[in-house]
């Protein structure tokens, strides 16, 4: 029995389909009388189309605004997931990031995670229920302000928490089935790790690479989180390791 992150990104819960096809992971879990965190982002395209509807309002976005309007697509996520597992019979319970609290710089649209407060994670993992948090989200101490992580930051958000609890797995949920050395949808050729360091996962990521959030392996690195890459569609792949 430990302690397991997961992390599913906006195409795995774009769906209500999506969102009962991820329970399976989630409970499998729970099933094995693990306690399970899970970080979910926004529902397929919503950010992209949030932002579509900010600029129609003013081209010269309002950062902070901005913010407040971004934070909502991973809070309908993660009250959606929530009623999804309670309709199977478990126990869950959705939080976003400023319940948690997750703290954060000020740097609206880019903010740096700074402090996780535990309490309330942990009152809920102790109560048997399964946590639904709400990635890419913080809030700044100093002015209470919402803020966001950078887009694809909810890979942020998971790592942060495994390094805060210690937990024993961070698996990432992905739509390819690992870090390839170049994107394998555009590139037949590409070939796949099934494992990688730190650091290569650093340059590819600094390199363009969308598979993870850049700031993610930072904190991997610095706070020693082994993360596993794994498939949305094929549980039997081996995915690929990063440690
Ligand atoms: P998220 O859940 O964070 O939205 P996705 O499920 O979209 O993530 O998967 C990450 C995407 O990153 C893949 O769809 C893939 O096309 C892309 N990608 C870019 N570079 C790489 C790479 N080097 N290895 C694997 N995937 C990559
Ligand atoms: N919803 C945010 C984005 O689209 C964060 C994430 O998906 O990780 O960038
Ligand atoms: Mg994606």
């Amino acid at each position: 029995m430990g302690i397991v992150v997961q992390k599913f990104g906006g195409s795995s819960v774009e769906s209500t389909e999506k969102l009962f096809n991820i329970c399976k992971y989630i409970t499998k879990e729970f099933d094995k009388g693990n306690k399970v965190i899970v970080v979910v982002s926004a529902q397929g395209k919503t950010t992209d189309n949030l932002i579509k509807e900010a600029k129609e309002i003013d081209e010269n976005l309002d950062k902070r605004e901005l913010d407040v309007l971004l934070s909502i697509g991973e809070q309908i996520t993660i009250s959606k997931l929530s009623m999804c597992l309670k309709k199977l019979g478990y126990k869950a319970v959705s939080l976003t990031g400023w319940q948690i609290p997750i703290k954060t710089n000020e740097k609206y649209g880019d903010a740096d995670i700074l402090k996780i407060n535990l309490n309330r994670i942990t009152k809920e993992l102790a109560l048997n229920k399964i946590v639904v948090i709400a990635g890419f989200q913080g809030i700044n101490e100093k002015t209470g302000n919402i803020t966001t992580l950078g887009r694809g930051g909810s890979d942020t958000t998971a790592v942060a928490i495994a390094a805060a609890i210690k937990a024993d797995k961070c698996d990432i949920y992905k739509d390819v089935d690992g870090v390839y050395n170049i994107d394998p949808k555009t590139n037949k050729n590409a070939f796949k790790y099934d494992k990688i360091s730190y650091d290569e996962m650093l340059d590819l990521s600094n390199n363009g690479a969308k598979v993870l959030h850049n700031k993610s392996v930072g904190f991997a690195k610095k706070y020693n989180v082994p993360i596993h890459i794994k498939s949305i569609y094929n549980e039997n792949s081996s995915g690929t390791y990063i440690c």
